[in-house]
């Protein structure tokens, strides 16, 4: 290797939230660090996510708000850094934040806020960072690797892939994570867009386009046994299908064929509470329902039922109340599919954990080489779970980077 080329302790491929993480931390343990992007702009993900307001974790995470074919791989590194510690972080940056629902903390003003906390905390740790550059090969060679990008050829003694999932292509996605991890003998656990809504077929959704934009509480289930997903979430009606955060959760467990199970009313027998409000009342069937769900929606059951919704309701028949209750707590219906990797939030699959060290995110197949974030076949729920995996994956293995003249 020629003595004028750069060198350093770790290259970090993608300069996201876990790459911009672990770099930070790294460079501050003293270690020499380079990170390179190929996207014009930094850390794009965060600067759109949470609404422009950065759901930058959540105070309840535990590994069961995360999906994997290797469950417990999250363990370790979820516990050694805690959303606690990325709260204090924050707090020492000044970042002004909220709890919104469910444990979930946004920033106050903008998500560009924790862009700007990775960028002075790689700062602090004297971090270059190149970009736009893009990786053109990686090669092993003794005592860690050769890296051919867009800007030259760098050597490093460990190299740290940090290059996200594949949703939202175009502000920069791509499958190099997974293509650098087959390169060097690792599995994929095949890909599928994740937390994103959900598709129907065009004859099975005529009767609900009109209720596009109508939401409402509802529970929600798929699967069965280990794989099996239920969540109490608000639902949203769109024109090609179902979105809403109930929707975008299920859809992280929901498997092609299978159906989703509603229940549209979840607050108790429905068909027993009409049937007690019979008496003493002459209210019609239609008003009644919209009483308990949006107009719209409650108009449009009582059509797909044949149920007369100007009917008083002393004069429906208790088996049709029975009938609009049951079909009110199960509603199963099809996804024909999701709106895929442009709407989805995150990628489920990816880098199969079997063969990394869950401590730190050593490659068991290739030494010096590292996974975290969302390249790992580690997915978290809706709700600031996978940011809290970005920052805990990143800090393992940023702790584990070793100077280069103390490896071997
Ligand atoms: C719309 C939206 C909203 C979201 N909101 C939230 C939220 O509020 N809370 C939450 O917890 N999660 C949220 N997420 C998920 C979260 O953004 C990701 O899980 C997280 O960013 C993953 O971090 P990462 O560092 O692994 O990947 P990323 O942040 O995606 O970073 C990967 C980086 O690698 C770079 N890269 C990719 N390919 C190459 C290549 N070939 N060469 C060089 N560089 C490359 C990319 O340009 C990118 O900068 C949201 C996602 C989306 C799409």
């Amino acid at each position: 290797m020629p003595a004028a080329l750069p060198d350093f302790d770790a290259v970090i491929l993608g300069a996201g939230a876990a790459g911009l993480f672990c770099a930070g931390v790294a460079g501050q343990r003293g270690l020499r660090v380079l990170v390179i992007d190929h996207a014009p702009k930094l850390a794009e993900k965060i600067r759109i996510s949470g609404g422009g307001r950065c759901n930058f974790t959540n105070r309840d995470t535990t590994p069961a708000q995360f999906l994997s074919n290797n469950p417990h791989f999250c363990r370790s590194a979820l516990a050694r850094y805690t959303p606690a510690d990325f709260i204090a972080l924050v707090r020492s940056h000044g970042i002004g934040f909220h709890e919104k629902h469910k444990g979930q903390l946004f920033c106050d003003d903008s998500a560009e806020q924790i862009i700007q906390l990775l960028v002075a905390e790689c700062d602090a740790g004297g971090v270059q960072r190149w970009q736009p550059c893009s990786l053109a090969a990686v090669r092993a060679v003794a005592g860690g690797f050769e890296v051919d990008t867009s800007a030259g050829p760098v050597r490093c003694a460990q190299l740290v892939v940090a290059s996200g999932g594949l949703s939202i292509p175009k502000i920069g996605a791509t499958d190099i994570g997974h293509r650098l991890a087959r390169q060097f003998g690792h599995a994929v656990v095949p890909t599928r867009p994740a937390l994103v809504p959900l598709t129907f077929d065009a004859s099975i959704w005529a009767p609900f386009v009109p209720l596009a934009g109508a939401s409402l509480p509802v529970q929600l289930a798929t699967g069965s046994g280990q794989a099996a997903g239920r969540f109490d979430e608000d639902l949203l009606f769109t024109h090609r299908g179902l979105s809403g955060p109930g929707v975008l959760q299920i859809s992280s467990y929901w498997q092609p064929g299978e159906p989703l199970r509603l229940n549209l009313l979840p607050g108790g027998d429905i068909a027993d509470q009409l049937r007690q409000a019979k008496a003493g009342s002459r209210r019609q069937l239609g008003n009644v329902l919209a009483g308990l769900l949006p107009q719209r929606l409650a108009d449009a059951w009582l059509a797909r039922l044949g149920l007369d919704a100007s009917r008083p309701l002393p004069e429906v028949r208790d088996k049709d109340l029975q009938r609009l209750g049951d079909s009110l707590a199960r509603w199963d219906i099809t996804p024909n599919g999701t709106e895929g990797w442009r709407k989805a939030e995150v990628t489920a699959g990816g880098v199969d954990t079997r063969e990394l060290d869950s401590r730190n995110m050593a490659s068991q197949r290739q030494s010096g080489l590292f996974f975290i974030g969302e390249v790992v076949d580690v997915t978290g729920w809706l709700g600031g779970y996978n940011f809290q995996w970005a920052w805990a994956s990143a800090a393992a293995c940023a702790q584990a980077l070793q100077a280069a003249e103390t490896i071997g």
